[in-house]
């Protein structure tokens, strides 16, 4: 049902790009509804069929390289490369063998061969319960498209015809949809579908173009040219402002510019607190190419990279030669900064690929992470080799997933001798005192913290996982999200008694869950002394600022909350002292 005149509408998304844009909606209709022929050739057409086959991918490649030179030219960021992906799968002879094989032997006719392999490529991605890899499945679809289109000689719908400060509505956006847009005139993006990870989130963030996504049917609720406003910062949207809403969004758009205009200034700068006290803010990452993303954003470090990343997406395990080569490149990018390898951690949400496991009724509670790699040593040995091996090169730490006691620790060090002895029998070369790090994920780790600091160099807090264990509520069920709350107050006493142990025993504690971006809380554990920070690199140059407009003496006293009962309480006080300290981060509210 589409708006009646004037008739204000809020709707809420994921923010994904923030910012306020205050346009007209431009919609962009993605008509492209296909039957696809299907049909059986005989012996005399399969070469025909061939020929049209490789004509298509030809052209596709050609389109694709244009649209590549055009965002280039575009976002001037050779990192955000949306089509390496789509270029990658056309040159992957799986694709082409693969379709040729569907036509000369079963003698289907190149369109329905196509269909039937792109349908078999992207279910296997689809299986992989991973917002980034079904994203990444998103792509394939483009592709599958564009070479569609060629095959059946179509265009596709542009995005090159619209008004001046144009908000594009649409299902969904496509990397060559985005790419194509007209930027002078393209202000912000409001969509059905997508999630943080997205491709129109990415865009938006990289041109810095406010978008909320994921708002299930805004293209059901607005008409073209509606006034509409972006709230990038909250994920919400809203249709035919009345002038109070109007008048109060174009107040928090000034205030947002003038932050964002000051955040640029920091990259070089350190995250100290107004009376000196330094804190390290890392990144996490789960490709090596989102190294150079944290680089520019001022990250000293990489804090967490996600290596079951490197088996998620593939049929075959990685060698070790394959993983000693993308940790090494990614030492180096670093140096000298450190890069936190943590050791795989597949198992709940994150299956498929070249691992292989049986299903399971409680998958997070289940084989996961050190426990899966400690009954396969080829996996986990090949992988500590490779870590090993990379360590020689830059500053490279070891970080244990999934620890719920000090006997996996102990386990770990032993494998780790084991695998430095056979290096060293075949002469390579490492660092013999690379430094070791449990995650404090898990209640039970937590607790017996003070056993756990005896036998490591560091740890680092992995507050996604943290706080679903401490509460029992399943971090990825929309039903009870409401009950995710990380400032509850068992999880910040459990975090709180980490810090204190650890530092009675002399080693660093980091975090690298969700929560370390999170201003307010990144506030409460800077006040608790948190060493290290460790979030996706877009959200470092926010939570440095943050640090720098703070003393850390009154800081400090937010340790406060301790003793307060409700999560509610907690996040009174937090905001209340970010009212008080910092007013540039009124933009935000507390929810
Ligand atoms: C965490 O649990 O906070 C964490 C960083 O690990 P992951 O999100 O990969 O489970
Ligand atoms: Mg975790």
């Amino acid at each position: 049902m589409k708006t009646r005149a004037n008739e204000m509408i809020t709707l809420k998304g994921t923010a994904a790009s923030p910012g306020v844009a205050i346009g007209h909606a431009s919609i962009f209709y993605d008509e492209e509804q296909y039957s696809i022929p299907k049909y059986k050739i005989n012996a005399t057409e399969i070469k025909k069929e061939i020929t049209r086959f490789n004509t298509s991918l030809v052209k596709t490649k050609l389109e694709l390289r244009n649209l590549r030179k055009k965002l280039y030219s575009m976002v001037r960021d050779s990192k955000l490369d949306f089509f390496k992906m789509h270029l990658m799968v056309l040159d992957d002879p799986f694709l082409k063998d693969n379709v040729l094989l569907e036509i000369t032997e079963n003698n289907k006719n190149a369109e329905w061969a196509l269909y039937e392999i792109m349908e078999k490529y992207i279910k296997s991605l689809n299986l992989i319960k991973d917002e980034y890899l079904s994203e990444r499945s998103a792509d394939l679809y483009d592709l599958a498209k564009r070479i569609m289109n060629n095959l059946l000689k179509k265009r596709r719908s542009s995005l090159k015809v619209i008004h001046p400060d144009s908000i594009i509505i649409a299902n969904d956006l496509t990397p060559a949809d985005t790419a194509d847009i007209d930027k002078s005139r393209v202000i912000g993006f409001a969509t059905n579908l997508g999630g943080k990870t997205s491709h129109t989130a990415i865009v938006a963030r990289a041109l810095a173009i406010p978008a909320v996504v994921g708002l299930e049917n805004i293209t059901a609720q607005i008409k073209d040219n509606d006034q509409i406003i972006v709230d990038g910062n909250n994920g919400v949207v809203v249709i035919n402002p009345n002038e109070t809403t109007l008048k109060e969004y174009k107040t928090a758009q000034s205030i947002f510019i003038r932050y964002s205009e000051d955040l640029k200034k920091l990259t070089l700068l350190d995250a100290v607190t107004l009376d000196n006290k330094k804190f390290i803010l890392a990144g996490n990452i789960e490709i090596r190419e989102e190294i150079d993303s944290v680089i520019s954003h001022g990250g000293h470090g990489i804090g967490l990279f996600r290596t079951e990343f490197l088996y998620l997406n593939r049929p075959a395990l990685p060698t070790e030669n394959e993983l000693f080569t993308t940790f090494r490149e990614a030492v180096e990018k670093t140096n000298p900064y450190p890069v936190v390898f943590r050791t795989l951690d597949v198992g709940g949400d994150k299956i498929g690929g070249s691992i292989k496991m049986s299903s399971e009724q409680n998958p997070f509670l289940g084989y996961r992470a050190i426990r899966f790699c400690l009954e396969n040593p080829d996996i986990f040995n090949a992988q500590l080799r490779a870590i090993l091996r990379a360590s020689h090169y830059g500053n490279a730490c070891l970080m244990i997933p999934m620890i719920s006691s000090v006997d996996e620790i102990k386990k770990v060090k032993e494998i780790l001798e084991s695998q430095k002895k056979h290096l060293k029998s075949k002469g390579e070369k490492f660092k013999e005192e690379i430094k070791l790090g449990s995650m404090i994920e898990i209640p039970s780790a937590a607790v017996t913290i003070d056993i756990i600091a005896k036998e490591v160099d560091f740890v680092s807090i992995g507050t996604n996982d943290l706080v679903q264990y401490t509460l029992a509520v399943d971090r990825n069920n929309n039903k009870i999200s409401y009950l995710y709350e990380p400032f509850h107050p068992a999880v910040i006493r459990l975090i709180k008694q980490v810090v204190e142990v650890c530092h009675r025993h002399k080693i660093k504690v980091h975090v690298c869950g969700e929560l370390a971006s999170d201003p307010m809380a990144a506030l409460v554990f800077s006040g608790m002394g948190i060493d290290e920070l460790s979030m996706s690199a877009i959200a470092i140059p926010e939570i440095k600022k943050l640090i720098r407009s703070v003393h850390y003496s009154e800081v400090n006293l937010m340790a406060g909350v301790l003793k307060m009962e409700t999560a509610l309480e907690i996040k009174n006080a937090i905001h209340q002292f970010i009212v008080e300290k910092t007013p540039e981060y009124v933009y935000k509210k507390v929810v």
